[in-house]
């Protein structure tokens, strides 16, 4: 039997040590934590969505009229008016014929990816997919090909090189530690051309990107064929909880016989799927929360570049900095919360060895005014040589 002590305390000393902090009140771009106040640049909460007066109102509501729990999973008594009538609304956003619920955007990942592929099949994968990605094509038991990221001739080969069995691309439409897009038209094409499904994940595109926010795929590629399959979470953008596909009628037919995310747990509360229709009507109707989230970006990429900070090529709210050592990241991020802003760090193995970076992300209620005091705040600790410029 393994030491546990001995693995923690090396971990620790890689400074790869993981903890969670407690929020004492609402998730926003303020947040109080052990009694002390902090601007927060570090949530997925893109709209500033999640804390939405109308949405507390639409929870409350979905409880009154649909109860707490769903009782059971979708296919024995658990699937409710709520979940059907946000299943349509997405249907309908997304222009495909159908939407399917999932409990969050990880089981979908898995439920999609093993309803598709199995043994003696192959699966193609961005580099910098999500970890459910990757898990999913694992516990499909498909064979699983990694491609440099976006990096489309390659990928080409290697879909030329798998000769037997089906064929699945999955990848990230926004990714997620990076912020840079896929090229979603160019895998759609090389989908096609190979007889392959395309798998495309818009955790961090559906709700910020595109018209009325419906994700970096429907704007890039309008009229989605069948063989492409839209995952989107709603967690995120949307600020509620959860996760669904969208895609044609076998598609959806298929994943509700034998998606075992799908079918094998509970349903989740009705409430929430009653208070995501607000949310997605909100989110329809939020240019100008869009709109102020790309000046902030904006702003923030200026203020940036002029400080010679590591930016990354992203123009999503995803703004990593590089920094490449986790103890440096962690030294950063800790000399931020010192001057009261939270900025988390990544490290391996969420992201590649060397390639730590802190992980800045914005809100639509982020203010020029706070943005100015994390480019303050930035400055100061590069000034104190944690963070080297290039
Ligand atoms: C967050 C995320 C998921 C998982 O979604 P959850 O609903 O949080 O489980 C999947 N894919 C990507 C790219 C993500 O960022």
């Amino acid at each position: 039997m393994q030491d546990l002590a001995t693995a923690l305390a090396a971990r620790k000393q890689q400074q790869l040590y993981r903890s969670r902090q407690t929020l004492e009140g609402r998730q926003d771009v303020q947040l109080r934590i052990d009694g002390r106040d902090y601007l927060s640049f570090s949530s997925n909460d893109y709209l500033g969505l999640a804390s939405h007066p109308r949405l507390v109102e639409a929870l409350r509501e979905g409880a009154e009229r649909f109860g707490v729990g769903s009782g059971a999973a979708h296919l024995i008594t658990g699937h409710s008016y709520a979940h059907q009538a946000l299943e349509e609304d997405l249907a309908e956003f997304t222009g495909r014929p159908r939407a399917l619920l999932f409990s969050t955007g990880y089981m979908a990942n898995l439920g999609v990816v093993s309803a598709l592929a199995g043994r003696g099949d192959h699966v193609f994968e961005d580099r910098l997919n999500h970890a459910s990605l990757i898990d999913a094509a694992q516990l499909s038991g498909a064979k699983l090909v990694r491609y440099p990221h976006n990096d489309m001739p390659v990928l080409q080969k290697k879909l030329a090189q798998a000769k037997t069995g089906e064929r699945l691309i999955a990848s990230d439409a926004v990714f997620s530690m990076d912020g840079d897009c896929a090229p979603v038209a160019g895998l759609a094409g090389l989908a096609t051309q190979h007889d392959a499904w395309l798998l495309i994940d818009e955790a961090h595109g559906f709700g910020v990107l595109g018209r009325q926010g419906r994700g970096w795929l429907l704007e890039q590629l309008p009229e989605v064929p069948d063989n492409v399959v839209l995952m989107a979470t709603l967690g995120k953008g949307l600020g509620t909880f959860g996760a669904f596909v969208a895609g044609s009628e076998d598609l959806i037919e298929t994943l509700i016989q034998q998606a075992r995310t799908f079918i094998y747990t509970t349903a989740a509360p009705p409430a929430l799927a009653w208070a995501t229709r607000t949310a997605l009507q909100l989110a329809r109707e939020g240019d100008d929360l869009r709109e102020n989230l790309r000046e902030r970006v904006t702003q923030f990429r200026n203020g940036a570049a002029a400080l010679g900070l590591p930016l990354m090529a992203s123009d999503t709210p995803i703004q990593p900095l590089l920094v490449g050592d986790s103890g440096a990241a962690l030294v950063l991020s800790q000399a931020l919360r010192e001057r009261g802003i939270l900025v988390t760090a990544i490290r391996p193995p969420t992201v590649p060895k060397g390639a730590a970076r802190l992980r800045i992300t914005f809100s639509a209620r982020h203010t020029a005014e706070q943005v100015d005091r994390l480019l303050e705040a930035l400055a100061a600790c590069m000034k104190r040589g944690s963070l080297a410029a290039r």
